[in-house]
């Protein structure tokens, strides 16, 4: 039998309350995404499809880019912020999370260098544009 390649890369997901980082909730690494279990048993139906599909789109990442990918995100915060928006613009067109949550977050939260000219106005900005990129292609 053949197998098509158009099908979208799926990770497979391990719930563990000792492998997430602190402060984290999820963690994907390849074909594995890692989700914090308390955390993802407590959480509705959409959030976990949320968190599903919000890691899935960091593996689809890490195939594109197999070798480099995990080096420049964590060294490099322009690469990070920019795997961050595209992962959570699919999750502000399919999942219905909220731009402004997800502007303040990624502000807060992804390291992003002082004085680089990334404030919630440019990320915004990055992720209404993303947005409007993922909305034109078929769920993933
Ligand atoms: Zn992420």
């Amino acid at each position: 039998m053949i197998a098509p390649v158009n099908k979208t890369p799926k990770a497979t997901i391990y719930l563990s309350n000792w492998l997430v980082p602190r402060k984290m909730v999820a963690i994907n690494i390849g074909p594995i995404s890692i989700i914090k279990k308390d955390w993802y048993e407590a959480a509705g139906e959409n959030t976990r499809q949320y968190i599903e599909r919000h890691e899935n789109i960091h593996y689809i990442q890490f195939l594109r880019n197999p070798w480099t990918h995990y080096i420049r995100y964590l060294f490099n915060a322009k690469y990070r912020l920019d795997c961050e928006i595209e992962a959570y613009a699919h999750n502000v067109v399919h999942d219905k999370t909220a731009k402004s949550w997800v502007i303040k977050f990624l502000c807060a939260e992804y390291g992003l260098p002082h004085g680089s000219g990334y404030d919630e106005k440019k990320v915004g900005k990055m992720l209404m544009e993303e947005v409007k990129r993922v909305s034109k292609i078929k769920e993933l």
